[in-house]
């Protein structure tokens, strides 16, 4: 059992107000916030051992390598790939997705076909898009149905000896739907398709396992996973990240430099050209702790009561509508009001000190299927309580009379 009580504890910005009253924050799709233990590793790191990596024989160069080194491997367990040097430090998914689609710009030509899934994010879609732009390889999508759960009839169809990549994420971050990966990195291995698959979504509630996924890539945020911004992962089976070219060049990403010819250091260097964000690497590592302490069944089940008991409070207020309807979801809840524009909702809502995202959450191409402008997404975390989704609801019947 979680106790949310004790866990709030630990988050210091949930005891501030905004607009005079107590802030309800439900914006945890777009970036979580961030514990006490996470914000006292990067103060130690400042204070007291800040200093670049890998380089030097000092003893405060030494105490950061090893810092990083450690948090390297304790992202290496928690994904459970086989080696730590699988795990490439990036400053979040967007690069890590980026680093994969600039690397297979050689490996495709012309007519190649690539698969991405109607669900995904925007940082999903197009590096995607200019990968295809640069090689000619095709782009197909696998479509949604009005439950927001993607069409795995159409994927077989979509699959043949030309599809070379696939990409989906784990959890859309517009509707919540859980997408059955299992399934779909199976079936692109017997196409012979590489698979990448966005956690960013997914890693705040589910510890995946890559190595029993058998993924070729997973990417995800620390930002989402009470960590800081500007730090993330590039999980990538070892013998695609020696195939694949480095992504950047610059200092600590190579072994000999001449101005004749220069050979690149081994994993995981290759990929981390240049100063890395040390003390992010160090405070992901910390965050990861933070959250396998509570458990991540604990915090699945706990977020799986709250979005139970949302989507049943929300329903209650007449003309409303939720996005995303799939059995498989997590505690995201898209929804609108009828009639009234999504903004205006989420800027009555504001004043009432709550937090939600308002808009087509970079997944503009879900929100064309629904023909709508954007939704209200209210994201739960394991933080929040049902006390503030009756608040929640509240603001909403309230927004609801303003603008009616
Ligand atoms: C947040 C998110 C991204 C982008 O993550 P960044 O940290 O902004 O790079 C990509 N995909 C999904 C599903 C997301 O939720």
């Amino acid at each position: 059992m979680l106790d949310v009580h004790k866990i709030r504890e630990d988050f210091p910005i949930l005891k501030r107000k905004v607009n005079g009253k107590p802030l309800v924050y439900f914006d945890n799709a777009a970036t979580s916030q961030t514990p006490q233990v996470v914000i006292d590793t990067i103060v130690d790191y400042y204070s007291n051992y800040n200093a670049n990596i890998h380089r030097g024989v000092h003893t405060l160069s030494q105490e950061a390598t090893d810092a990083y080194e450690v948090a390297r491997k304790t992202i290496q367990q928690h994904f459970n790939a086989k080696h730590a040097h699988e795990i490439i430090l990036t400053s979040g998914t967007t690069h890590s997705i980026n680093i994969v689609a600039t690397g297979f710009t050689n490996f495709l030509s012309k007519g190649d076909e690539i698969i991405v899934s109607a669900l995904e994010h925007h940082s999903n879609i197009v590096p995607w898009q200019m990968l295809c732009e640069r090689t000619g390889a095709v782009l197909k999508v696998i479509p949604m149905n009005e439950d927001g759960e993607l069409l795995m009839d159409v994927y077989d169809s979509l699959l043949c000896d030309k599809t070379k990549l696939v990409f989906t994420n784990h959890i859309s971050n517009a509707l919540g739907t859980i997408n059955p990966i299992e399934e779909i990195i199976e079936k692109a291995h017997k196409v012979g398709a590489a698979v990448l698959i966005d956690g960013a979504q997914s890693c705040p509630h589910i510890k995946p396992d890559v190595q029993a996924l058998d993924a070729d890539f997973y990417v995800a945020s620390a930002h989402k996973l009470c960590g800081p911004t500007g730090v993330g992962l590039l999980y990538g089976k070892e013998e695609w990240l020696n195939k694949l070219p480095p992504y950047q060049g610059g200092g600590e990403m190579i072994e000999q430099v001449t101005f004749e010819k220069t050979t690149y250091a081994g994993l995981p260097h290759k990929f981390e050209a240049g100063t890395p964000n040390i003390c992010g690497g160090i405070a992901f590592g910390a965050a990861l702790e933070y959250m396998n302490n509570i458990g991540f069944d604990t915090i699945a089940s706990y977020e799986n009561e709250l979005l139970e008991y949302g989507t049943k409070k929300l329903l209650e207020i007449e003309g409303l509508k939720i996005y995303g309807t799939s059995e498989n979801k997590t505690s995201v809840i898209s929804f609108n009001l009828e009639n009234i524009h999504p903004y205006d909702v989420g800027t009555i809502v504001d004043k009432l000190g709550i937090a939600v995202r308002t808009g087509h959450h970079c997944a503009q191409p879900i929100m064309d299927f629904y023909k709508i402008p954007g939704t209200i997404r209210a994201s739960f975390s394991f933080y929040n309580t049902k006390e503030e989704i009756d608040a929640l609801v509240e603001a909403v019947k309230k927004a609801k009379m303003m603008l009616s």
